[in-house]
This record gives structure tokens, C-alpha cells and sequence, in this order.
């Protein structure tokens, strides 16, 4: 059994993390500061090995227990969020990895930090691999989140290259599945809200632009899997099925069997055109690769949540 420090445990991610982390033995860790996580994500974990401390990870914070990993998954991720909170997205980037990076250096952890698919921007090169630098806009909108994550990985690598940390980088692609909230903007829970009330879906652009979906415990599997490799550089992890907004739009309606409409909205600035994962090296060398597709995935969202906590009614 190992004891394991989740940052942002609270939140949609982080909380699959700690249940998952938990049903394997461990100790769990969770520090949050409800920005956009809520105690109704882990009041379920009674057990004596999960413990949570409120803190903000901007600021300094000391674990007087030995840790063995540190999963640093606190950050805004929704862009209804990070453009709600632009500072507080890049001090959570930049401070909040340095602190976390700070205690996994001096309790000797493996530190696994949550970087995104958004690092490669717009994406010129598809599907994208690992290899792939990237094309972001820095002053654009979206740069605050980006140019964090491009940053929390510059840190991660310095401080393993510099500091002889043990790190790790796990490069999330869209991942959707219970605990979401139905509010947070992103594409599946917004469709999934507006499916289940019969309201139109609001579809951005004329829905051609593509995503990757990935069911949570695919990724939490994965995440799991690399914490315990001894691999530093990035890794994507993803499900390279790609599909249209406008085809995850039918499936959402398909899935909940809903009368609603389709209509289209203006597109968001600097939304990419394509997302998709080249999970090559994953597969190498994780031995890892997503089981849950798209259909099955939707239908247990809907199962596990329910209507009312995917409608916020
Ligand atoms: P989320 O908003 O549900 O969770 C983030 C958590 O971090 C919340 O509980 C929030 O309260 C907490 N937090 C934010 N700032 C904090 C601070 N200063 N101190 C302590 N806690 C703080 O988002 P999520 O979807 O679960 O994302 C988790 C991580 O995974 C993020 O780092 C995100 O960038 C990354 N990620 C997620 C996705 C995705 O599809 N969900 C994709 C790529 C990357």
C-alpha cells in the first residue's frame, strides 16, 4: 500500500482518481479548494485511508506523513472556468506545480502532473502525437490555460533534469463520464442537460470540428498505469476514436432518446478544428489502450448519475 497525494481531488478527475486509488489499497491524500470541485464528489469516501485537506495549492502546503506519489490535478479545466479565473488558471500552473513538485522532491515521490491535449494548440499535425511541439496563440483567450500547462510541463521536466524528481506527464485528451458538471460548458455534459430536457443542442460552428472522447475510467487506467512506469517524458492518453460534434450530438439524442432539436452557435475563439490522440507510445508502453466506446460510455454516464444530477434540477 502506498500513500498517494491527489491535488484537486475534488473534481471531476481527481475524485475517479482517490475512489480508484482507494479500491486498490491505497492511502489517499486530497487536497482541494472547491474552486470547481465540491465536497459532494468525495462524500462518499468514509474509509480511514482517505483523508482531505482544504487548501489552495497557490500557496505553500506540507504533508507530515510520508507520501509516495502526488497526482497534481488541481487547475481549472473547463474554459468556462479558466475564463472565469485567467489568473488564478495560470498561479495554479505555474505556483501550484511548484509546490506540488516542491513536496514530491522532499518526501521522494513520483509526481505525475495532469497536462492536457490543449498544450498542442492548434493542432497542424493530426492525429498528434507525442513528438508534436504544438501551435498555440499565448495572448488569445484560451492562452491562459495552454501557455499554464506548456509551463507546468517546462517546470515538471526542470525539476527532474535539475532535481533528480521522479516525474511524470500525462497528456488528457476530452474525457467525459459521472461527477461532470452539467454547467461546465463542455460539449457531453451540456448536450447530455439540454438532451435530457428536450432543449435544443446547442452545437458550436456548423459541428464539423472533431473530438476524441474518452470515458473516465479508460483514463484513470491509464493515468494509474503511468504513475507507476518509470517513464519521464510526455504520454498521450486518449481514445483516437474521433467523432463530429455534430455525430456526438445524434449519439447524445440516440442515447437518452430525446425529442430535441439540433441548432448551431458561433464558434469560440481559437477552438480547434481536429483533436485526436496518437496513442502509440501509451501502447508500447503501458500496454494500454480505451475499452469503453462512445455509446457505451454515454449510457453509463446516464446510469450512474441520473437524471437529476446531469439535468442540475
Ligand atoms: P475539475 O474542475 O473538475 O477539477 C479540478 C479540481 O482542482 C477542482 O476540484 C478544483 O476545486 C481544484 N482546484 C483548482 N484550483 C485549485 C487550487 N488552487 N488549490 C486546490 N485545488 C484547486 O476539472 P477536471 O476535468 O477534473 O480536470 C482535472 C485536471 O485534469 C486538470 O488539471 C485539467 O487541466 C486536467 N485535464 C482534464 C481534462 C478533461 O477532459 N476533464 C482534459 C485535459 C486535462
Amino acid at each position: 500500500m502506498a500513500t498517494c497525494l491527489v491535488t484537486g481531488g475534488s473534481g471531476f478527475l481527481g475524485s475517479h482518481l482517490c475512489d480508484e486509488l482507494l479500491s486498490r489499497g491505497n492511502r489517499v491524500i486530497c487536497i482541494d479548494n472547491f474552486d470547481t470541485g465540491s465536497l459532494a464528489n468525495i462524500h462518499h469516501l468514509r474509509s480511514q485511508d482517505f483523508l482531505f485537506l482544504h487548501a489552495d495549492v497557490t500557496e505553500p502546503f506540507f504533508i507530515d506523513e510520508p507520501v509516495e506519489f502526488v497526482y497534481h490535478f488541481a487547475s481549472p479545466a473547463s474554459p468556462i472556468d479558466y475564463l472565469r479565473l485567467p489568473l488564478h488558471t495560470l498561479k495554479v500552473g505555474s505556483y501550484g506545480t511548484h509546490h506540488a513538485l516542491g513536496l514530491a522532491k522532499l518526501h521522494r515521490a513520483r509526481f505525475l502532473t495532469a497536462s492536457t491535449s490543449e498544450v498542442y494548440g492548434d493542432p497542424q499535425v493530426h492525429p498528434q502525437p507525442e513528438t508534436y511541439w504544438g501551435h498555440v496563440n499565448p495572448i488569445g483567450p484560451r492562452g491562459v490555460y495552454d501557455e499554464a500547462k506548456r509551463y507546468a510541463e517546462a517546470l515538471t521536466m526542470a525539476y527532474h533534469r535539475q532535481q533528480g524528481v521522479d516525474t511524470a506527464i500525462v497528456r488528457i485528451f476530452n474525457t467525459y463520464g459521472p461527477r461532470m458538471r452539467p454547467h461546465d460548458g463542455r460539449a457531453i455534459p451540456t448536450f447530455l442537460r439540454q438532451a435530457l430536457q428536450d432543449k435544443p443542442i446547442t452545437v458550436f460552428g456548423d459541428g464539423s470540428q472533431t473530438r476524441s472522447f474518452t470515458y473516465v475510467d479508460d483514463l484513470i487506467e491509464g493515468i494509474i498505469r503511468l504513475a507507476e512506469s518509470a517513464h519521464h517524458d510526455p504520454v498521450n492518453i486518449g481514445n483516437p476514436n474521433e467523432f463530429t460534434l455534430l455525430e456526438l450530438a445524434k449519439t447524445v439524442i440516440e442515447v437518452t432518446g430525446s425529442r430535441s432539436e439540433i441548432v448551431f452557435e458561433a464558434l469560440p475563439t481559437d477552438d480547434p478544428q481536429v483533436r485526436q490522440p496518437d496513442i502509440t507510445l501509451a501502447r508500447q508502453l503501458l500496454g494500454w489502450e480505451p475499452v469503453v466506446q462512445l455509446r457505451d460510455g454515454l449510457q453509463r454516464t446516464l446510469d450512474a448519475s441520473g437524471v437529476e444530477a446531469l439535468t442540475g434540477t
